[in-house]
């Protein structure tokens, strides 16, 4: 069987390498546009001795499979320091401290006591009948206004950079989703599931956060894709796009931007959603108007180097989110130099902060000028930076993370239904069943698991 993938983001290496653990004979080319791969996975050196993501930050350790990949790729996972469990959400004025454990929810002023009050009548809030509510809707629901506005609206803008008036819960959020629909209540369920952990001898309770521990490698993120990318070796072809695609006997013709053509057995197509749609769009143009649909709103990503002599210790922790209601142009600061170390040259601190997204597009596409004007005035009036940064590199992303909206599952049976009519075309990615790397991950073992090879 030959295999075509299109996309060498960590959805395309990872599916290409499980393949290849199942079966080392298979015949498979990797087609990449770009002239390097890791898609969002994009770690960038300076030589002032910065280490710079422009995409991905990391991965949470919880999910075996990435781990494994990891280990298999020859590389070690490095846990981000413990100064990443303290997060900050910036309200009012003011960072307040998240609260790590549940009991400290009690004594967060991140809420106002009527606000935690209203958290804690959760357990006896109403049901819906509506099955794709937006994370708007199931949060004021069961938490109130307030728990919604300074705690998931930021969280929203956290992972998806989204909106979370149209972003659906079942979709974003799966598991919290099915909490309520298995035990009526969030507190209930969590309740009930750590004293679940408990009784079986776990040593790790669930809580209210995704849980896991934040985790990259020494030399950043794309030590993962390269080294997946070097065992792969010349089955990868960078810089090769592919352009169209369509059916002749029984199998995949793909065309590239250099006027060649391939034919394949199985074609599976990792690169985002919007860019399967343009592939498609001759050989099935219902289907590529379903996978056009879904959003990928912009965002660009701005590290900021600061002499620590200038701006002192700028703040203990993983870094901060900001709630829309506060009208800042940034969505959240990253101080990366407190997550992992050689982030920055000594005596240097790296921030990373986010702009755009899906609530406000308009500014990931300033001109460089103005988008850091806007976020330098946000670091002032936030963590009081006065000074100058000494270093700073924009990464832009004119379509970032796709944005699982209300319908987002209706979409994605239709988008089945249609896979129907083409046996052996496989779409996968982030676009469709979560935008994490481990997501990704865990999706790859699972086409490799489904394939008869
Ligand atoms: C700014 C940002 C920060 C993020 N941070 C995190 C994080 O900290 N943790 C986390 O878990 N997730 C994060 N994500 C989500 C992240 O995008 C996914 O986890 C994952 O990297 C997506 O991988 P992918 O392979 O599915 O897609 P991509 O990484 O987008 O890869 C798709 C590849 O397809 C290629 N391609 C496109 N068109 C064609 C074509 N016509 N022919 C050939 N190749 C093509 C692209 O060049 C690209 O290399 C972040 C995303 C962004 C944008």
């Amino acid at each position: 069987m030959k295999i075509c993938i299109v996309g060498a983001g960590i959805s395309g290496l990872a599916t290409a390498k499980a393949i290849l653990d199942k079966n080392p004979e298979t015949e498979i080319i990797i087609f990449e546009s770009s002239d390097r791969v890791g898609g969002k996975v994009w770690t960038e050196k300076t030589e002032g001795g910065y280490l710079c993501e422009g995409g991905v930050n990391g991965f949470l350790d919880k999910i075996p499979q990435t781990l494994d990949l990891c280990q298999q790729a020859g590389i070690t996972a490095l846990p981000a320091e413990h100064a990443a469990k303290k997060r900050f959400v910036y309200s009012r004025g003011a960072l307040h401290k998240l609260p790590e454990k549940p009991w400290e929810f009690f004594t967060s002023d991140l809420l106002t006591v009527p606000g935690r009050l209203r958290v804690m009548y959760e357990i006896f809030a109403g049901g819906t009948n509506n099955p794709d509510e937006s994370l708007q809707e199931f949060a004021t629901r069961r938490l109130g206004r307030e728990a919604f506005e300074r705690l998931i609206d930021p969280m929203a803008s956290g992972v998806f950079a989204g909106d979370a008036e149209k972003l659906s819960l079942r979709s974003c959020f799966p598991r919290i989703h099915q909490v309520e629909a298995e035990y009526g209540s969030l507190i209930r369920g969590l309740l009930k599931l750590q004293s679940k952990a408990r009784s079986q001898g776990s040593s790790k309770q669930p809580g209210p956060g995704p849980g896991g521990t934040l985790t990259s490698f020494a030399d950043g993120m794309s030590a993962l894709t390269d080294a997946l990318a070097s065992q792969l070796g010349p089955r990868i072809r960078t810089a090769t796009a592919i352009q169209s695609i369509s059916r002749a006997a029984n199998r995949y013709l793909i065309q590239t931007n250099d006027g060649s053509e391939h034919e394949c057995d199985t074609l599976i197509l990792a690169s985002p959603a919007y860019t399967q749609a343009r592939m498609l769009e001759d050989l099935d143009s219902d289907l590529a108007s379903l996978l056009m649909g879904i959003p990928y709103p912009p965002l660009a990503v701005c590290c900021f180097g600061y002499q620590q002599r200038h701006v002192g210790k700028v703040l203990d922790g993983f870094g901060y989110l900001v709630p829309s209601t506060e009208k800042r142009a940034v969505l959240g600061t990253l101080i990366d130099s407190n997550l992992f170390p050689g982030r920055a040259p000594q005596g240097a601190v790296l921030l990373r902060s986010m702009i755009g997204g899906a609530r406000r597009p308009e500014l990931a596409l300033l001109p460089d000028q103005q988008l850091i004007s806007q976020l330098q005035t946000d670091l002032r009036d936030i963590l009081g930076l006065k000074a100058d940064p000494d270093f700073i590199r924009i990464f832009g992303h004119e379509k970032a993370i796709p944005q699982y909206v209300v319908g987002h599952a209706g979409r994605l049976t239709q988008i089945e239904e249609k896979l129907q009519a083409h046996p052996g075309l496989i779409l996968t990615g982030n676009a469709f069943k979560g935008v994490s790397l481990n997501d990704c991950v865990v999706n790859a073992g699972k086409i490799a698991a489904a394939l008869p090879l």
